[in-house]
């Protein structure tokens, strides 16, 4: 296929380059020079115009930073300047109303479209090993998951437009809960003088079994090897993750769904990325 792929930063850059080794064609448009280089040597051509980019591709991929950016990519370089039929994927992780605004618009000017947002960090895009998780009609999805799974290792339909955005928000309020909680947990063992390693040897083969004790765990030196053993370098930046919460926050509020442990895992993250946003998201532990 030839696709049109917009926004290759970090997430974005490994993409393109996969979807290049799987054999698609990739037209690349990024506003940043070095983002564009770098896609250059990756094996896609590169454009200084995003309409242009998108002329006669079967399909468009979008990595793009937030909500207000992806509406205005699409209303004013994709729909209606891509080939009408041609299938749109929006990877970005963005609010639940603009994902299923722009799905409409987009439907409606004659293209399938789905958001399919991403699990699985910088390493992942990169590996080609990202889950995704996927809004849109049986027929779109259908027609997404050939360049998905170029890029991924599990591709799930959520259901319809905004499923997939709202599959990654309610992830993430979980994750942040439970990392946390995990956090909480390790430094109240170790002040009552359990060795934090023992904790972990036996939480993590009791109920306390979770993702962030058993696969992330965020204190240096104990568990698993993860950003705590590189002084929280890397991972899943702190940043991020306030900013999933806020959209979770949103969403919660537009549902009247009662979200009382993700309100306060907000607050928390707000407080600490004030100073630590470039650290990954376990560097909260540090605040207990
Ligand atoms: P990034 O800032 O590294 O990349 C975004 C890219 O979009 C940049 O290269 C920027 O120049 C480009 N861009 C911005 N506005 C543009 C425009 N109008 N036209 C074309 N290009 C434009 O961000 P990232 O880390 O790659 O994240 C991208 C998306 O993936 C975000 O929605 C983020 O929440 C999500 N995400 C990131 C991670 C992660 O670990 N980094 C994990 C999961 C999901």
């Amino acid at each position: 296929m030839k696709i049109a792929f917009i926004g290759l930063g970090n997430m974005g850059g490994g993409m393109a380059a996969n979807l290049v080794k799987a054999g698609h064609e990739v037209n690349a448009f990024d506003l940043s020079e070095e983002a564009l280089a770098t896609a250059k040597s990756n094996g896609c051509e590169t454009f200084a115009d995003p309409g242009e980019a998108v002329q006669g591709v079967d399909g468009v991929v979008t990595m793009l930073p937030n909500g207000e950016i992806v509406k205005s990519v699409y209303e004013g370089s994709v729909i209606g300047k891509a080939p009408q039929g041609s299938v749109l994927l929006d990877c970005s992780t963005i609010d639940v109303a603009t994902a299923k605004d722009v799905s409409a618009a987009a439907e409606a000017a004659g293209y399938d479209m789905v958001d399919a947002p991403v699990s699985g960090g910088i390493a992942a895009a990169n590996g080609g090993t990202l889950t995704f998780m996927v809004g849109g009609t049986e027929k779109a999805f259908g027609r997404a998951e050939e360049v998905l799974q170029a890029m991924g290792k599990a591709v799930i339909h959520a259901g319809d437009a905004g499923a997939g955005q709202t599959a990654k928000i309610c992830n993430n309020m979980l994750l942040a809960i439970s990392m946390i909680g995990t956090a909480e947990a390790m430094k109240m063992a170790e002040r009552l003088g359990l060795d934090p390693q023992k904790f972990y040897e036996i939480s993590s083969q009791s109920s306390g079994y979770c993702w962030s004790l058993n696969a992330y765990t965020p204190m240096p030196g104990v568990g698993v090897e993860s950003p705590a053993d590189k002084d929280y370098k890397g991972g899943f930046a702190t940043g991020l993750m306030l900013k999933d919460l806020r959209l979770a926050m949103e969403a919660a509020q537009t549902a009247d769904a009662s979200t009382p442990l993700g309100a306060h895992a907000k607050e928390l993250y707000e407080q600490f990325a004030k100073d630590n946003a470039g650290l990954d998201f376990s560097a909260i532990i540090r605040t207990l």
